[in-house]
């Protein structure tokens, strides 16, 4: 099977899992476990942040993140594809009293048009004020789309003058990074919090980060406990992380060459459904198809892909797959797609 449902699905190489079962640990509600520290603490210089907490999953920086901004009974802005708003099971809601109210970007770009429509701090009694505005970059739904800097920079001010707060839902951002040379901290010291994840592109098997303040991540140490997310000797997860921030940043410019040539491919036979491939994401367009079906269909010929939304499929390339796979599964989605109903 070619796996590019997506880069969520690679395992820790030889030499990651060397560096994973030489980690340093210690018990770190104790605060003691030293790689643990040493990877918080580089994520966060690398982000132009004060302090990192090291977390088991993206959704769970990006909770506390959120209930870091976000007071009950207060809204988070954000993308209508945005994964706050589609992918952490109303958690935000739930379990903070976060109410999230959504624009609808193209392709998940967010523009300050977008933010500006639906922001207001002050709502006064009889209405949900807004308390800060999430972007996502790399765009995950809107098919691995990196906001532009200006727009980036055109929002931050936005919230900074309206007195919110501002997160980046980071998870891949390493690919932002990768394709545009920015570097992270130049992206990072727009926000007031950023999560990023080693569990994705980076192939570590566990893992996000969140950056902030050092005020804010005290803070978000101590939310973190009642989500059951207190761990002990997990050094271990951390050096994953620490070797993927050492061998397999570069190496995501790989992965978006392949998800081009995977893209030429499928359009070889079926060009209206391929977007542009701006890094590792191809979402592709199954017009009056069942996206399931399709999905359904390249599976029993050796490819696996995303069924993402009614017509939406998601293919995503990553350190498991090689170009040339890319490419095979390209022509295979490609044939599926093209053929006549
Ligand atoms: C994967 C992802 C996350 C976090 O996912 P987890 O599975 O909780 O680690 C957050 N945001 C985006 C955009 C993602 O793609």
């Amino acid at each position: 099977m070619i796996d590019l449902r997506s880069d969520t699905v690679t395992g820790p190489t030889p030499a990651m899992r060397a560096a994973m079962a030489a980690a340093e640990v210690g018990d770190d509600v104790y605060g003691e476990d030293p790689t643990i520290r040493a990877l918080e603490e580089r994520t966060a210089r690398l982000l132009g942040h004060e302090a990192g907490l090291f977390c088991a999953t993206g959704s769970q920086c990006n909770l506390l993140a959120v209930a870091l901004l976000v007071q009950p009974g207060t809204e988070l802005l954000c993308d209508a594809q945005a994964h706050v708003a589609r992918a952490e099971m109303g958690a935000h809601a739930a379990l903070h009293g976060v109410s999230v109210r959504t624009w609808d970007g193209r392709a998940g770009v967010a523009t300050t048009a977008h933010v500006a429509r639906l922001l207001q701090p002050d709502a006064g009694p009889f209405l949900v004020s807004t308390a800060a505005v999430a972007l996502e970059n790399t765009h995950n739904f809107g098919g691995g789309t990196i906001q532009p800097l200006e727009h980036l920079r055109e929002v931050s001010a936005l919230c900074r003058d309206a007195g919110v707060g501002l997160h980046l839902d980071g998870a891949r951002l390493w690919n932002a990074h990768v394709a545009t040379g920015t570097p992270m901290a130049t992206f990072g010291q727009l926000f007031d919090t950023v999560t990023v994840c080693f569990s994705k592109g980076l192939g570590a098997p566990v893992g996000s980060v969140l950056v902030a303040s050092a005020e804010h991540i005290a803070r978000a140490r101590v939310l973190r406990k009642p989500l059951g997310g207190g761990w002990r000797q997990a050094g271990i997860l951390a050096a994953g992380a620490l070797y993927a921030l050492d061998h397999h940043v570069d190496r995501l410019a790989d992965d978006h060459a392949a998800a081009r040539a995977f893209a030429a491919a499928v359009a070889e036979q079926a060009p209206h459904a391929v977007a542009n491939v701006p890094t590792n994401i191809v979402v592709l367009d199954t017009a009056t198809r069942p996206a399931r079906d399709v999905a359904a269909a390249a599976a029993a010929r050796g490819v696996a892909v995303s069924a993402l939304g009614v017509h939406v499929l998601r293919a995503v390339t990553h350190l498991d797959v090689t170009r040339e796979q890319c490419v095979e599964a390209g022509a295979v989605v490609g044939e599926i797609l093209g053929a006549p109903e």
